[in-house]
Order: structure tokens, then C-alpha cells, then sequence
């Protein structure tokens, strides 16, 4: 029996909880779902454990097309097909990236007007209202906590990668069934674990008062440490596998607070068409050195993490995600994923303008974002 959780939106969340998203579909009033997934997903079958578990005439289709980073162009496409199918909701079924795209089509499929003006750094955030479209998230992955997040990052036809943030697009259910991930390869259990990881640390980070999400992002730093690498040595451990998706969860559920300079920078580096890179690596390679950046501005709350990780009051946070990344297999460096040189550069203005910023707990600046980028360079 899968366990009931109200928090920002519902959650369904056990082992077998795929198999009851057909009730899901009647509490939001879905009589034709448009699924969302990508080539990977439907290629593991698991779009197959949503449409096995909901009759036939519940789905309108199934759009495959998401690409690694979502785009604009690919939205527009899943747009035209949930119109041509008759489609009143959405089902994402993936990792961050066909849930994004989803909330990206619910928004178009009900707000007039040119897409970019509903980005937030456009002044977007109160022209998107109540009426997005319904939308069920399916997390595959541990990682991303975009099923009870605000935001959709999408690549605009013309390169920026924006964010479209609002409490309207936080999905209205999240089905989180940790089967979904037992096929996850030991590489992308790493790097979608390390995204959650980061996503605890940043939130808690910001300076937003918000003690009820710092709390629910020092658990989900404590269970995604403990559980991580076990997932990543053994797939099949189910209990590890449990851990990172609720800790995963717990990430997602602290966005309101805001993220920071790790984020900033994954944001625009994950926007290159050249090289593809994946968005938990990134977040890995980056918190070692954004975690010694940030230290001097919050003292207090490093001692909480060091405390949570089980290291010593005065040992090395840095250090021990640095160990930790080594363990799990993640590169130590940007260069060693194939980022150019010369690419930090407009890098380092895309990343100022993201809406991470803000939040990070030490002021970000040009002279700042060179220095992090060479260091993890
Ligand atoms: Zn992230």
C-alpha cells in the first residue's frame, strides 16, 4: 500500500504506487492524458507500467520526443499533439527533463502569447494562473525533484535556457514509485543523486526564512548520504533505492526557498547544444567548490550539515563531497566532461543572470562565477 502525503501537492509515494495512478486521473478529472517521455523511458518500458495500469481510452498518446535538455521546439511538438488528440491533462513520465517539457505544454496549451514572456526573468511569474493544464508527474529518476517543483527549465528557439516558475506549475499528484528507478544505471544513479544532494544543500543554504523546508532539506541531505552509494554499488538494494526517492522529494519540496550558485552555473552550462551535459554531473563537480565559496556566509548551518553527514566539527564539507563524488564515479572537473575553454566566458554571464542568484547565500558576481568555473574547470 503506497502511504498518502499532503505537502505543496500530493504525493503517492511506494513501492507499487504506479499501478494506482488510474485514481489519480479521476481526482483531477483527466479523461485523456497526453504521457510525456523520452526515447530512454518508453526504451525501459516503463510508460508501459503507466498505460498498463489506466484503460485504454484514458490515453490520448504518447510524445517520446523530449530531448536530454527540454527545448521550446519539442514542447511546441507534444503542444500539437495533445490538441490533435484531444488531450485534457498530462502524465510526465521520466526524469527532470519530460517533466519540465509537461509543464512547459500544460502552460502553452492554456496561455495566449509569446512563450518567453511567461519566463520568470521576463516578469513571467504572475501572468501564469490556475488555469495550467493538469499534469501527474511519474519521477524514473532520483534526482531532479521537478515532480513538487515550481519550475520548468526549457531552451528557447533562439539558445536561452529560462525558467518558467510558478506555484501553478507544480504538478497536481506526483506518483513516486522507487521501482521505477531498480533499472537505473550505477552513472545516472550517481549523477541524478548528486542533483538532489545539491538541491538539499542549496535550499537549506539561501537565506530565505523558511524553517519548515531548512528542516526537510537537512533530512533529505542525511538519508541521500547514507543511501547513495549503496544505490549506486547495488541497484537492486530496494531500501536504498526508497531512500533516494523520497530524499530526492525532500529536495524538490524545498525549491520555494530557492537554490544558488551551483545551479546558476548547471543552468547555462546545461543550455549548450555542445557538449550535452548531464545536469546532476554538473551539480557534482560544482558543490565542492561552491560549498568553500559559500562557507564564510553561513557558518552556522555548515556545522548542521557537517553534523548530518556524520564528519567532525571541524572537518573538511568540501572535502567529504569531494570523497563522496570520487566513490560514486563522478568526474572531478568540467574539462574532464569535454567543456571547452572557451567556453566559460559566456557561461559566466548566462549564469549571473539566472534566477538562482539571489538566493545564493554570498553575493555572486562576474569576477566570482570565473573564479568557480576555473576552479572546477
Ligand atoms: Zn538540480
Amino acid at each position: 500500500m503506497s502511504a498518502s502525503i499532503s505537502y505543496l501537492t500530493t504525493i503517492r509515494f511506494g513501492e507499487g504506487a504506479v499501478g494506482e495512478i488510474d485514481e489519480d486521473l479521476g481526482a483531477l478529472g483527466i479523461s485523456r492524458a497526453l504521457i510525456v517521455a523520452d526515447a530512454g523511458v518508453v526504451a525501459a518500458g516503463l510508460v508501459e507500467r503507466v498505460t498498463d495500469a489506466v484503460p485504454a481510452e484514458r490515453i490520448a498518446g504518447v510524445f517520446d520526443g523530449t530531448p536530454s535538455n527540454p527545448t521550446q521546439r519539442a514542447a511546441e511538438k507534444a503542444l500539437d499533439l495533445y490538441r490533435e488528440t484531444g488531450a485534457d491533462g498530462l502524465i510526465a513520465i521520466g526524469g527532470g527533463s519530460p517533466i519540465d517539457l509537461a509543464k512547459a505544454v500544460a502552460l502553452m496549451a492554456t496561455h495566449e502569447g509569446p512563450f518567453d514572456s511567461y519566463a520568470a526573468v521576463l516578469g513571467g511569474i504572475p501572468r501564469i494562473t490556475a488555469a495550467v493544464a493538469p499534469l501527474i508527474a511519474v519521477p524514473t529518476t532520483a534526482g531532479t525533484g521537478s515532480e513538487v517543483g515550481r519550475a520548468a527549465l526549457v531552451t528557447l528557439d533562439d539558445g536561452r535556457k529560462l525558467g518558467f516558475i510558478s506555484p501553478h506549475m507544480i504538478p497536481n499528484r506526483a506518483v513516486c514509485d522507487p521501482e521505477l528507478t531498480y533499472g537505473m544505471p550505477p552513472g545516472l544513479t550517481a549523477a541524478t543523486g548528486m542533483d538532489a544532494i545539491s538541491h538539499c544543500i542549496e535550499t537549506y543554504l539561501s537565506p530565505r526564512f523558511n524553517p519548515p523546508a531548512e528542516a526537510i532539506a537537512l533530512d533529505g541531505l542525511a538519508r541521500a548520504v547514507a543511501s547513495l552509494p549503496k544505490a549506486v554499488e547495488d541497484g537492486a538494494d530496494v531500501g536504498a533505492r526508497r531512500e533516494m526517492m523520497i530524499a530526492a522529494l525532500h529536495g524538490g519540496l524545498t525549491f520555494q526557498k530557492g537554490l544558488g550558485a551551483i545551479h546558476a552555473i548547471s543552468h547555462p552550462l546545461g543550455g549548450l547544444e555542445e557538449p550535452s551535459l548531464h545536469h546532476g554531473t554538473l551539480n557534482a563537480v560544482l558543490l565542492p567548490h561552491v560549498l568553500r565559496f559559500n562557507e564564510a556566509a553561513a557558518p552556522g548551518k555548515y556545522a548542521a550539515m557537517r553534523e548530518v553527514v556524520g564528519i567532525a566539527p571541524d572537518a573538511d564539507l568540501a572535502g567529504y563531497f569531494e570523497a563522496l563524488n570520487a566513490t560514486i564515479g563522478m568526474p572531478k572537473t568540467l574539462s574532464e566532461m569535454g567543456l571547452p575553454r572557451q567556453a566559460i566566458p559566456p557561461i559566466v554571464e548566462g549564469a549571473l543572470k539566472d534566477h538562482s542568484v539571489p538566493t545564493n547565500p554570498r553575493a555572486l558576481d562576474a569576477a566570482s562565477v570565473k573564479a568557480l568555473m576555473e576552479a572546477a574547470y
